[in-house]
C-alpha cells in the first residue's frame, strides 16, 4: 500500500520512520516547514499539501493535534477529500472527539473513502520503540486493511468497535491518567509539607493502593526516577496542554452522554489554569510544579 503521512510532530515522525523502516513508501505533509523538513530528510516523499498526500496514497495516516485540525485536513481547503481516490483508507490517529471521528467518517463515506480512528497510548517513547497501544473504531475489513501500517507502529492493537469507538477508549484511558497525574501530584505535595522523604513516599504507595502509572512511569517529583520528564526539567512527554485537551474531551462526552463527571472536570481546570500560567508546553507531569504549596505565613 502506498501511504501518505499527514502530522510530523512530537508522535508523528517517529511512527514515520518506523513505517520507513519497515519499507513502506511514504508520502509526508506538515502545516510546519520545519517539521516537514525532518520527516523528508528521514527518507518520506515531500507533499505541498493534505490533497497531494491523497493523490499519492492508498492509505493515509494522520496525527494530528485537535479536532479543528483533523476538520481541516480532511474536509477544509486543500484537504484530503478533495483528493482522495475512492477506496482510500484513511486512518486517524489523533486523539479527538468520538463525533469529529463520525462526522469525518460520513463525509467521507459519500465519496466512497473509507475511515478508521485508531489513537495511540504510549507516547513518544512508544512511538519511536513502535509499541504503541492503539485502539482502533471502524468497519473490521477496513481494520484488517490497516493492519499491516499499524503492525509498524504499534505492539498492541484492539479493535474497540464501530467507527469513533477507538476515541471513546483513548479519553477514557486519558481521564484515568490525566486525574492520576493531579492526585499523585496532591500526595507529594502533602507527603513534602509534613518533611516526609517522596522516595519514600514513592517506596510506599509502590506497594500500596495507590500505587498508578502516573507515578511508577512519570513520577512527577523531580529526581525520584532520571528517566521521568520531571528530572528533565519536565521535557516533554505528553504536554499540559494536550491533557487539558483530553480532559476537555472526556468531559464532554461525558456530557453529551449525561454522565457525572466530577473529578474529570475538576482535574481539567487544573490543567487548564496549569497552562495559562506557562506550564503548557511542559511535560504534563508539570502540574506537580504548578501545585506549589503557598506561603508558610497565610492563614488556613
Ligand atoms: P505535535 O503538535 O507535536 O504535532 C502535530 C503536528 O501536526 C504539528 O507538526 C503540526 O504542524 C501538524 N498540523 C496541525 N494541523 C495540521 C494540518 N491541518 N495539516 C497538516 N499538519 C498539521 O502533537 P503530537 O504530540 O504529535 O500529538 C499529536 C496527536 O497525538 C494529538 O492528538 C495528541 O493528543 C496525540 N497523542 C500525543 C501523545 C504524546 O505523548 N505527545 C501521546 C498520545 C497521543
Amino acid at each position: 500500500m502506498k501511504l501518505g503521512f499527514i502530522g510530523t510532530g512530537a508522535m508523528g515522525l517517529p511512527m514515520l520512520r518506523n513505517l520507513l523502516a519497515k519499507g513502506f513508501a511514504v508520502t509526508a505533509y506538515d502545516a510546519n516547514p520545519a517539521a516537514l523538513d525532518v520527516a523528508v530528510a528521514a527518507g518520506a516523499k515531500r507533499a505541498a499539501s493534505c490533497a497531494d498526500v491523497a493523490r499519492a496514497s492508498e492509505g493515509i495516516v494522520t496525527i494530528l493535534p485537535s479536532a479543528s485540525n483533523v476538520q481541516a485536513a480532511y474536509l477544509g481547503p486543500s484537504g484530503i477529500l478533495e483528493a482522495a481516490a475512492k477506496g482510500t483508507l484513511c486512518i486517524d490517529m489523533s486523539t479527538i472527539d468520538p463525533g469529529t471521528a463520525r462526522q469525518v467518517a460520513a463525509r467521507l463515506a459519500e465519496r466512497g473513502v473509507r475511515y478508521i480512528d485508531a489513537p495511540v497510548s504510549g507516547g513518544v517513547a512508544g512511538a519511536t520503540a513502535g509499541s504503541l497501544t492503539i485502539m482502533i473504531g471502524g468497519v473490521a475489513s477496513d481494520v484488517e486493511a490497516a493492519r499491516p501500517a499499524l503492525v509498524a507502529m504499534g505492539a498492541n492493537l484492539v479493535h474497540v468497535g464501530a467507527v469513533g469507538a477507538g476515541s471513546v477508549a483513548k479519553l477514557c484511558n486519558n481521564l484515568i491518567a490525566g486525574v492520576a497525574f493531579v492526585a499523585v501530584s496532591e500526595a507529594f505535595r502533602i507527603g513534602e509539607a509534613w518533611g516526609v522523604d517522596p522516595k519514600i513516599l514513592t517506596d510506599v504507595i509502590s506497594t500500596s493502593s495507590g500505587a498508578t502509572w502516573a507515578m511508577q512511569k512519570n513520577h512527577p517529583v523531580p529526581g525520584i526516577d532520571p528517566k521521568a520528564a520531571a528530572s528533565r526539567d519536565y521535557a516533554p512527554g505528553f504536554t499540559t496542554d494536550l491533557m487539558g485537551k483530553d480532559l476537555g474531551l472526556a468531559v464532554n462526552a461525558a456530557r453529551e452522554g449525561r454522565v457525572a463527571a466530577s473529578v474529570a472536570a475538576a482535574a481539567q481546570q487544573v490543567y487548564r489554569m496549569a497552562s495559562a500560567h506557562g506550564f503548557g508546553r511542559k511535560d504534563c507531569a508539570s502540574v506537580y510544579q504548578f501545585l506549589k504549596p503557598g506561603s508558610k505565613d497565610s492563614p488556613v
